[in-house]
């Protein structure tokens, strides 16, 4: 109930306007219950899972249909308040933190699975969908969606299409982009829009579904999504491989990616990473005795049990010639966890050993991942910082820890070593950020990938979709 009214005013672009007012208007919308303001506002709303603390904002509001969404939409840009919206708040680099106040939108309440459907191999889900509800309703019919983030237990759909999740799947799958066919969004001033089409091939248009997935909240706000379904695999194996260089744990990625065998994960672990975790990993973890300084986990699945035999033996004699100890696989699901232990417990193994951390998921080439580990080492050493670095070595895509003090915030100054990275990943050919993006915490760092005027072309097109700029704004 938005029963404590603050009496203040907020400006918003040309226009200013009483809270109090703002929150009538809102309340029509959507009825008293889901509209919160002043004490009623939990603060939680204004806070994600990076480092930031909680951003005061205006009115919290939890629309639970197209049409409250499309409403809210109009009367924000009317008033010219700024709108940021919210999924699941795991965003690690702030973006969904509502930066200039204003109105937070949960999209929580959308959280709807409306149709599976098997035959055209896609389902129709509402943003507010929890990512791993969805998959489960999924494995219940027999059917799987390929796109697991560490948090989908808490994650939404809305968000993994607005953040472009990935996920040590993705280097099979991809990141989400590549398991969406078509998005309904409202744009900022309350119209609604489909972005393609609920069929596989699309060449009808600017690709609007590609430009949305990614694009935090900016554009507009995904209200529903049609993604991609296929059969659940039948068999699934873990296999773990030790390594005492890691120029051989890079080689056996590319030679795996070459085998034409489709692994579904391959992660690698450095020794930072592994020693810290190690103590956290499940009993009867192997391979950790020295001279092992790296694992590569690696993941198959299939539909077929012959094939499987097949894809085992294939994996085994590749792994054979390159790792240092005989490899070990885990076939059930226990076998499977104790294998996925450490690597699952690298955060945990962090904060317990009273670490603060800053993670930088930078993405090269998969041929230079092997030049941005040495490089990054020389660049620890060169700083006098610990960086530990793990994730999904087949994408190129890591997982750079720079490990802190409890005391020191992840907001901590680090420029130097933090652009020297980000430098060394483009200078590779890659990317500042593969799969968390640029939200708050790596803005500061957008000069480093984007030549001059790119940005600006990122301005033009924000300005088509919301002329006054009240989608998530402070955030481009
Ligand atoms: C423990 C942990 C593990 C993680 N593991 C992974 C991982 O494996 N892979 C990965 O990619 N990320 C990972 N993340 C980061 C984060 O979970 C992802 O970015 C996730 O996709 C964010 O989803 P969310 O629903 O929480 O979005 P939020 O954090 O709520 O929002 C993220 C951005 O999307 C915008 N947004 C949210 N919903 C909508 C909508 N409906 N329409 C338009 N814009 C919207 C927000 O404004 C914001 O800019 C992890 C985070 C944690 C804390």
């Amino acid at each position: 109930m938005c029963s404590k009214r603050r009496k203040s005013s907020r400006s918003c672009g040309a226009k200013k306007i009483e809270v109090s007012i703002l929150v009538d208007e809102l309340v029509k919308i959507t009825g008293g219950k889901y509209v919160y303001a002043g004490e009623n506002a939990d603060p939680a709303y204004g806070k994600d899972q990076s480092a930031y603390p909680a951003f005061p904002y205006d009115v919290l509001i939890k629309p639970g249909t197209l049409e409250e969404v499309s409403a809210i939409a109009r009367v924000c840009t009317m008033c010219r308040v700024p709108l940021t919206v919210r999924g699941g708040g795991t965003g690690v680099t702030g973006g969904a933190l509502p930066v200039r106040g204003g109105v937070v939108l949960s999209i929580e309440r959308l959280n709807h699975i409306i149709d599976i459907d098997p035959d055209n191999r896609y389902a129709v889900v509402e943003a507010g969908v929890i990512t791993s509800v969805f998959c489960d309703a999924l494995e219940a019919r027999g059917m799987y969606f390929p796109v697991a983030p560490g948090s989908m237990g808490s994650s939404m759909i809305g968000g993994n299409l607005a953040a472009n999740a990935g996920s040590p799947r993705s280097c099979k799958y991809g990141s989400i982009e590549n398991q969406v066919l078509n998005l309904e969004v409202v744009l900022a001033g309350g119209e609604v829009i489909q972005t393609g089409s609920n069929v596989h091939k699309n060449a009808a248009g600017f690709n609007l579904t590609r430009l949305l997935v990614g694009s935090q909240g900016m554009l507009g706000i995904i209200t529903k999504a049609v993604l991609k379904i296929g059969p659940l695999p039948v068999w699934r194996k873990t296999f773990l491989a030790g390594y005492c260089n890691l120029q051989a744990a890079c080689n056996a990625c590319l030679q795996i990616a070459g085998s034409g065998l489709r692994a579904c994960a391959v992660e690698l672990i450095t020794e930072g990473a592994l020693r810290l975790a190690a103590p956290f990993a499940s009993p009867g973890y192997p391979l950790l005795a020295p001279p092992v300084c790296a694992h590569l986990l690696i993941e198959l699945e299939g539909y077929d049990f012959e094939d499987s035999q097949e894809q085992t033996e294939k994996l085994a004699g590749l792994l054979a010639c390159t790792s240092l100890e005989d490899i070990v696989v885990g076939e059930s699901v226990q076998e499977r966890s104790v294998l996925w232990s450490l690597r699952e417990k690298i955060g945990v193994a962090m904060t317990s050993h009273g670490l603060n951390y800053r993670d930088i998921d930078i993405c090269v080439p998969p041929a230079r991942l092997y030049a941005f580990l040495t490089a990054t080492e020389e660049i620890g050493n060169t700083y006098g910082e610990t960086l530990i670095t793990f994730g999904h070595a087949m994408d190129g895509n890591m997982h750079t820890m720079l490990l802190l003090r409890k005391e020191m915030s992840a907001l901590s100054d680090r420029g130097k070593v933090l652009t020297a990275l980000y430098s060394t990943a483009i200078r590779l050919g890659g990317t500042i950020t593969g799969e968390h993006g640029i939200g708050l915490l790596q803005q500061e760092f957008q000069y480093l990938q984007f030549p001059s005027g790119h940005l600006e072309l990122l301005q033009r097109i924000k300005h088509a979709f919301d002329p006054h700029c009240i989608l998530n704004p402070g955030k481009l």
